[in-house]
C-alpha cells in the first residue's frame, strides 16, 4: 500500500515512533528513522525492519535545531531522490507546577515538541511542492486540547502543533500535499513509565475504553493518514485516546 514512498520518521528510536516506523516499513515504504541520543535503540528498530524484509536507515539529528533539521533533510533528497511521508513525532516531556517551572524546562519542550515540528516541515514543503504531493502527520495530544496541570509546556506545545497543522494544511492542500495530527491520550511507552501505579489508575478510571493505548494504536492511526486512502482528510486533529477527551 506504501510500496515505494519514502517516510521519515522523527523521535523512531523507540516507543511510539518505532510503532509508526515498522508500520509504515510493513506497508512497503522505506523509512527514515531519526534520533538523537539513542543509536543503539535506533539501530535495532533498523534490523527490526530489514529482518522483516523492509528497507529502513537511521539518521542522527536535535529537531530543535534548524539547521541540523535543513541538513537532515536536504540529506534524504539528495539519497532518495523524494520524500513522501513526513511524520513529527520527536517529543519530550518536562512536568512541573507553573509555579516552580524553570524557564529551561519550558523552552527545552518547546523548542523539540513545537519548533522542531516546524523545523522538518520548513525543510520538507520546498520539495513536496515540487512533487505536488506529500503527506505531513504531526505528534500533538489530548493534552494539547484539554490541558493537564503540570504540562503548561507540554501542553503549549503540543496547542502550538494543532495552530502549525491547521496553518501548513491551509497552505499546501493546493499543492496536494495534506497536513494533520494525531491527539493520543496515555499511550504506554517510556514516556508513561514514569507515572506511579496511583496516577496510572487514576487515569484508566477517565477512559471510557478502559486501558492505556499501545504504540500501535497510534501507529495504525498515522499509516491511515499516510495513505492514499486519506486524500481528502487535511487539517484534521485525530484523537486516538479510548474516548479519554469525548
Ligand atoms: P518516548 O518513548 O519518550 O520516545 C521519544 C522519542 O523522541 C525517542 O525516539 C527520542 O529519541 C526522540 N527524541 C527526543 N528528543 C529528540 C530530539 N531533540 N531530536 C530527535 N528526536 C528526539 O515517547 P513516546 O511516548 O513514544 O512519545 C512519542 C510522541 O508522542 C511524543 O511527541 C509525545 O509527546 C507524543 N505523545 C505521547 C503520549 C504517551 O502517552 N506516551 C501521549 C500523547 C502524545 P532519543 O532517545 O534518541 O532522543
Amino acid at each position: 500500500m506504501l510500496e515505494g514512498k519514502i517516510a521519515v520518521v522523527t523521535g523512531a528510536s523507540r516507543g511510539i515512533g518505532k510503532a509508526i516506523a515498522l508500520e509504515l516499513a510493513a506497508r512497503g515504504a522505506e523509512v527514515i528513522i531519526n534520533y538523537n541520543g539513542s543509536a543503539q535503540s535506533a539501530g535495532e528498530v533498523k534490523k527490526e525492519i530489514e529482518e522483516k524484509g523492509g528497507k529502513a536507515e537511521t539518521v542522527q539529528c536535535n529537531v530543535a535545531d534548524f539547521s541540523q533539521c535543513s541538513e537532515f533533510i536536504s540529506d534524504v533528497i539528495k539519497n532518495y531522490g523524494r520524500i513522501d511521508i513526513l511524520v513529527n513525532n520527536a517529543g519530550i516531556t518536562r512536568d512541573g507546577l507553573l509555579m516552580k517551572m524553570s524557564e529551561k524546562d519550558f523552552d527545552d519542550v518547546v523548542a523539540i515538541n513545537l519548533k522542531g515540528t516546524f523545523h522538518t516541515i520548513r525543510a520538507v514543503s520546498r520539495q513536496m511542492i515540487k512533487q505536488r504531493s506529500g503527506r505531513i502527520i504531526n505528534m500533538s495530544s489530548v493534552v494539547g486540547i484539554c490541558g493537564n496541570a503540570g504540562q503548561v509546556n507540554y501542553a503549549a506545545s503540543k496547542a502550538g502543533i494543532i495552530g502549525v497543522t491547521k496553518s501548513a494544511a491551509k497552505e499546501l492542500a493546493s499543492r496536494g500535499i495534506t497536513v494533520n495530527a494525531v491527539a493520543p491520550g496515555f499511550v504506554d511507552t517510556e514516556m508513561t513509565a514514569v507515572l506511579s501505579d496511583k496516577v496510572k489508575e487514576e487515569s484508566i478510571r477517565q477512559i471510557p475504553l478502559g486501558r492505556f493505548g499501545k504504540p500501535e494504536d497510534i501507529a495504525k492511526t498515522v499509516a491511515f493518514l499516510a495513505s492514499e486512502e486519506a486524500g481528502y482528510i487535511t487539517g484534521q486533529v485525530i484523537q486516538v485516546d479510548g474516548g479519554m477527551a469525548i
